[in-house]
């Protein structure tokens, strides 16, 4: 007899979600983590947190309501790291409270503390005070997550070489920044420092970001990030950072140097196989620390899943509560659909990015005609009365059978608006819905009819000259 049917190590997205499946599947269900790690990464130090200093920052720098009054306007002029933390921190509690309420009414038992594996079917936890228990349990679902990785030629300090990790624990804001990694959480933590003031210094080795994200809206970014004085150093790697009493100077490969309040280095993140003793569970991470599944979440030792950022790509929230569940499912001889192809991404950079389907160089290389729409928020209604003169949708149309191939939205509201076209593309829509559709006005929704207009006119006008 084992003490669960389920044991879930780590308590981020997947984890919750795991073991919330579970229960509601009438197992006896158990949820390791450090007591004051509940809610994960994403609560405690990624997600939740950083999207409450955007938050706060919109709100403070009053950087969205400029077109409307003047560059100069903000709502507080004297901005301090103090402001921003105590709404993050009031977001985080209350987040941690609903969580541990759902556990809780769910009958999910949280042993607190660090797990290791000790046998195939069982983990001890260790509380933090030298303390161990043991817990066996008949299926066990590794959720751990990771942590910033740190190269180890660089001397972080926690005040003026940090990680990601360490903005939140910043106690001033930085007059300059260098931000090493232009990666989603590199330049979403430039464009919020660039909104505050700091001037920011992006240094990628690659030689242009986000690869993964449309071309026209990647410039359209740096644009805005160059306009806040951001200065990008593309094809540039750091060499060294020297240490000062008044900050920091970062040495590039190339020779230049550049003096920052803050150097904050978003070197990707390494999963935390190597802590939980694999070994003994018959199981092994990789260089990465990360841990190998198949299409079920399964393990090579069949009754051990893992999910989440421990498996590596995609890595986000959003995907690891859907991956959490579905090995829960699959654990409990539940049927269970495959996660679904058609994944939006979000990205909460100033201003922010989303899109779903394909971009229009994947289509390209592919060699697969499509046709474009575009809506400018700037001559919509709603985007004047928002005072968003930038934002744009994108839609792309297969001129064949009128579906939509991808949707990209720059501009206030996109990671929300995103998810009318998900919703079209994955219900085997056509632009012709969206073009027939009532929105309501104004929107920014509004958008999706005025773009998929120009697609099918631009369309109709090819047909015509083509007879
Ligand atoms: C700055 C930042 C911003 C982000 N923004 C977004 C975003 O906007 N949208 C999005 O979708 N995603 C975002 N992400 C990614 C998102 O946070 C992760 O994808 C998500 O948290 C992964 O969830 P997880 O369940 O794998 O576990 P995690 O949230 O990583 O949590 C893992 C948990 O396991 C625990 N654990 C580890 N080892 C043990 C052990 N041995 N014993 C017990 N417990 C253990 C840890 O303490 C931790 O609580 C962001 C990440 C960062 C860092």
């Amino acid at each position: 007899m084992y003490d669960f049917d389920i044991l879930v190590i780590g308590s981020g997205p997947s984890g919750q979600k795991a073991a919330i499946a579970a229960t509601k599947l009438g197992r006896r269900v158990g949820v390791v983590d450090r007591r004051a790690m509940i809610g994960g990464v994403c609560i405690n130090t990624g997600t939740i947190p950083s999207k409450t200093l955007r938050e706060a920052v919109l709100y403070l720098s009053g950087l969205s309501q400029r077109d409307m009054y003047g560059q100069s306007y903000r709502l507080k002029d004297d901005v301090t790291m103090d402001d921003l933390s105590s709404r993050t921190q009031h977001v985080i509690s209350r987040q941690i409270d609903v969580i541990r309420s759902q556990l809780a009414r769910n009958r999910v038992t949280v042993i607190n503390g660090t797990a290791r594996f000790t046998d195939p079917h069982a983990v001890t936890v260790d509380d933090g005070t030298h303390h161990e228990a043991k817990y066996t349990a008949e299926k066990i679902i590794i959720a751990a997550g990771t942590r910033p990785a740190r190269p180890d030629s660089v001397a972080f300090d926690d005040r003026n070489v940090i990680d990601s990790d360490g903005v939140l624990n910043l106690e001033r804001i930085p007059r300059s920044m260098v931000v090493v990694g232009a990666g989603v959480i590199g330049i979403e933590y430039a464009s919020m420092f660039a909104a505050l003031g700091t001037k920011v210094t992006v240094v990628e080795r690659r030689t242009r970001m986000l690869e993964f994200v449309d071309l026209e809206i990647i410039e359209a970014l740096k644009y805005h990030l160059r306009d806040l004085s951001v200065t990008f150093r593309f094809g540039e790697e750091v060499a060294t950072v020297e240490q000062h009493q008044g900050g920091a100077i970062a040495t590039l490969v190339s020779g230049k140097r550049i003096a920052a309040d803050t150097v904050m280095y978003s070197a990707g993140r390494q999963g935390v196989a190597s802590e939980l003793n694999l070994d003994a569970a018959g199981l092994a991470g990789d260089n990465r620390g990360r841990i190998k599944v198949d299409e079920h979440y399964r393990t090579d030792v069949p009754h051990i899943y893992a999910v989440g950022d421990v498996i590596g790509f995609p890595a986000l929230a959003s995907t690891s509560m859907e991956q959490g569940r579905m090995a829960a499912y699959h654990a409990c001889d539940e049927p269970v659909h495959a996660l679904m192809e058609l994944q939006p991404i979000g990205i909460y950079t100033i201003p922010e990015i989303s899109f779903v389907g394909k971009t229009e160089d994947e289509l390209t290389e592919q060699q697969v005609p499509f046709e474009v729409g575009i809506s400018r928020y700037r001559e919509l209604a709603r985007g004047q009365i928002t005072g968003d003169a930038h934002g744009m949708l994108k839609l792309l149309v297969a001129p064949g059978d009128r579906s939509l191939l991808g949707v990209h939205v720059f501009g206030t509201g996109a990671t929300e608006l995103v998810h009318i076209g998900q919703a079209v593309m994955g219900c085997g829509g056509s632009v012709d819905y969206l073009v027939d559709a009532v929105f309501n006005y104004p929107t920014l929704a509004e958008s999706y009819k005025v773009a998929a207009l120009d697609a099918v006119n631009k369309m109709r006008h090819i047909d015509r000259l083509h007879g």
